[in-house]
Parts: C-alpha cells; structure tokens; sequence
C-alpha cells in the first residue's frame, strides 16, 4: 500500500526567520505524524538550511528544493546542485512545476536532464505535470499529461521508478481556488499510473506516489484525497499557513 504524501510547495515565501516561524507554528499543530502518511515541506533554497534546523524536532517531515540543475558544478550562475541540497538535508526535489516551465523556459528536456540528475543524487524528484485550460477546454489533458510524464522519464532506469513521485497539477486550477474535481484528478492519476506501467511494470507503477496539486484547501481535500489514485497533495497556498497544511494531514490519515 502506498503512503500519502503531503508536500508544500512554498514557492518565493518564507525567507529563513519566516521559514522558522512556520515550521515551529506546524510543530505546535501537528502531534505525531499519522501512519501512512509522509509530510514534505519544500522552502525556497536560502531558506533550506533553517528549515532543516527546525525540522529536527518534527518527525516525519521531510525538506525538499523546489528546483535542481542538471550539473554537477562549475559556471551556472545562480543555480544549485544536488549535491548542495544533499548537504542541506533534503530529500525531495520539485522539478518541473508549471511556473517553472512558464517563466524559466524550463523545457521537457531540461526537466528530464534534472530527473536523471536527481535520482543520481539520491534526491526524489516530484515531477509535475498538468495541462493548461486551453488544452483541457479542447480534451487534449491526456494526451498532454501523457507526452510530458514520457519526456520527463526518458531514461530512468527501472530500478529509479520507485523513487519517483509524480504530481498532477492542471495548471488552470493551481493558485485560482478552483481545483479539479476528485474525477477529473482520479481520471488523469489513473491515466499517469498506466503511463508508468507501460514505461516500467505494473509492480512498480503501483509504488509510485502521484499526488494532486491545484487549490488543494482542508474543504476539498477529503474528496481528493478518497480517490483510489490520488496519494497525496502538492499543496500551495494551503501550505503557507500551519493550521491549513496540518488539518489537511490529518485529512489523510
Ligand atoms: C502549486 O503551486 O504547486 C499549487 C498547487 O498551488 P496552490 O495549492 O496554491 O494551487
């Protein structure tokens, strides 16, 4: 049976003594961490090290970057590498998330350069995936959906599959307050699931992860969270406030 990841993506908030408030406000809300369930909190890079100072005192919490680059060092400005983010203490690694690809010109190709990077590394990479409005208002999110989960894993070996989360995040309900409904996530999970069957086995696809990201709030987490597919959230917003990101762990217990 698989856990439940609960993951907050923090984007560009909490520098490192907000990052510490949060953390010590999630500590005071959570108790001990249900059973079959996994928390992530991904905080900007320069906040790393001080969430990985806080999250000493909070069991099964991991950290995790929200971004990679695919080499190992050297003149790439800016960038961070695995190794950097295995000396901070994280686990995880979110590659691909739809801002990325719209204002970084992150591509499906440099989005599969950093999951085999990462997976070298010893990082998970949470890999989001997820089709605009324009794309769903003409029915091509699986097809869509599809063809960026193939680009994403070309070469990962079998072996790398179990070590994979996968994020579904339609880009039109990320920030918007309008997620997809718990059919349209579990229609899409399932699709992905086959996906990786057919790109691994079944044994493995059955291993992996694949949480929904899109308005993920303690009101609506309990329907997506029922579906037989969906393991878990990548949770924006919801994540940005102790109460929200604890209720909504408690949800999948
Ligand atoms: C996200 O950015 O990954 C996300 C899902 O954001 P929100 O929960 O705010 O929609």
């Amino acid at each position: 049976m698989r856990n439940f990841l609960i993951a907050g993506n923090w984007k560009m908030n909490c520098g490192p003594a907000e990052t510490r408030e949060l953390l010590k406000g999630i500590k005071e809300q959570q108790g001990a961490m249900p059973d079959g369930v996994d928390g992530l909190v991904c905080p900007p890079a320069i906040s790393l090290t001080a969430a990985a100072d806080e999250l000493q005192d909070i069991t099964g919490i991991a950290l995790g970057a929200q971004n990679v680059f695919y080499e190992d060092n050297g003149s790439f400005t800016g960038e961070v590498s695995t190794t950097m983010l295995n000396e901070v203490g994280c686990a995880y690694v979110i590659l691909g998330h739809s801002e990325r690809r719209q204002y970084f010109g992150e591509s499906d190709t440099t989005v599969n350069a950093k999951v085999l990077k990462a997976l070298d590394g010893g990082l998970r990479p949470v890999i989001c995936v997820g089709e605009s409005l324009k794309q769903r208002k003409a029915d091509k999110q699986e097809l869509n959906v599809r063809k960026q989960v193939q680009a994403a894993l070309v070469d990962v070996e079998d072996g790398g599959a179990t070590n994979l989360v996968i994020a579904y995040e339609p880009i039109w309900a990320i920030g918007t307050g309008e997620s997809a409904t718990p059919e349209q996530a579990q229609e899409m999970h399932e699709m992905i699931r086959s996906v990786l069957a057919d790109l691994f086995d079944e044994d493995a696809a059955d291993q992996v992860q694949i949480v929904y990201g899109g308005s993920m709030k303690p009101h609506n987490a309990e329907e997506l969270l029922k579906q037989s597919d969906v393991d878990g959230g990548l949770i924006g917003g919801a994540s940005l406030k102790a109460d929200s990101f604890t209720d909504i762990i408690q949800i999948a217990e």
